[in-house]
């Protein structure tokens, strides 16, 4: 027992050094692609399901290395503060856009963009949201802000401040990953919140998981009582759709309504779409 006692420890040892490395690579691929200017965004179609209308993007983050997804490089970016830089540009790449579609004639698509924990603990960020859409001339709801619990939590009155003033200039708050943390619902109803998101790690089973159907349901439910809208993310088949459009939950977003799309793909989408 003390031999494989040893033998594991060694194993750990070993991918934790390899973990470390590895988190290093990413950190330079970080700051190699901040400094090309190589990020780029995709927009993801949030729809209504009743009427199939799009009712918002999500704006989601890309960078050259297709092996390595946000899920791995956003949590280096914030552990070295580089998410700071990426989210300033992001907001304005998003603003950008906005008024690019605009400009080509297409209806208001407010965008969604997500913040780390990190960009909010800078105490200007809500300032810096409002000049950001000013300098692009764009409506003050024509972005949104995803935010999750985690990132809430941190500092609460911090983040009811600025997730107050943002709303009360009409950016939509979007809380993320509806049902993963682990805040009370007393809080939530606390929040100065527009929208929830449920999680895709309980609306991806719903067909067939009588657990997940409870949750969401149950989520739905709250959404409704706390007069909040509900999207619920990661849809991948007509029948995920159908089972909460039957309960009761007004919007989706996932790969069965449309995949993350370069801007210009999202358009020639739109348009397609609009068409037939
Ligand atoms: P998220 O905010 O929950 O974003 C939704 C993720 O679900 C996206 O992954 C999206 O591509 C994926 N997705 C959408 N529909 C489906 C579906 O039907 N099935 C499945 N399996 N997945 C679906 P992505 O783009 O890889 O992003 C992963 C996470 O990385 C995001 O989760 C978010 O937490 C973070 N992230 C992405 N972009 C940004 C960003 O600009 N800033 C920050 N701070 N985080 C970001
Ligand atoms: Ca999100
Ligand atoms: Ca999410
Ligand atoms: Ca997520």
């Amino acid at each position: 027992a003390k031999q494989a006692g040893r033998n594991n420890f060694q194993f750990y040892s070993a991918a934790c050094a390899a973990g470390a490395r590895q988190q290093i690579a990413i950190e330079q691929q970080l700051k190699a692609a901040l400094h090309d200017r190589a990020f780029h965004l995709c927009y993801q179609p949030v729809v209504d399901i009743e009427s199939g209308e799009v009712v918002s993007a999500e704006a989601l983050l890309r960078w050259p290395n297709r092996d390595i997804g946000p899920d791995r490089f956003v949590p280096v970016a914030e552990a070295t503060g580089i998410i700071n830089p990426i989210g300033r540009w992001l907001l304005r790449e998003a603003s950008r856009q906005y008024r690019r579609w605009q400009d080509h004639g297409l209806p208001s698509i407010p965008i969604a963009v997500n913040v780390s924990v990190v960009e909010f603990r800078d105490r200007d960020f809500a300032g810096r949201f409002e000049r950001t859409m000013r300098e692009y001339g764009i409506d003050t709801d024509a972005l949104q802000l995803e935010v999750t619990e985690t990132a809430i939590m941190d500092d609460v009155d911090h983040a009811v401040a600025i997730l107050s003033r943002l709303k009360a200039l009409g950016v939509k708050i979007l809380l993320d990953d509806f049902g993963t943390g682990h805040s009370s619902l007393a809080y939530l109803a606390r929040l100065p919140l527009n929208k929830v998101k449920i999680d895709r790690s309980f609306v991806a089973p719903l067909t067939h998981d009588v657990a997940s159907q409870a949750v969401t349901n149950a989520m739905i439910a709250l959404g409704r009582t706390l007069d909040l809208e509900v999207v619920a993310e990661g849809v991948e088949s007509k029948s995920v759709l159908d089972y909460i459009g039957a309960h009761g939950c007004k919007q989706a977003q996932g790969f069965y309504l449309g995949r993350p799309m370069p801007g210009e793909e999202f358009e020639v989408w739109y348009r397609q779409r609009a068409q037939g």
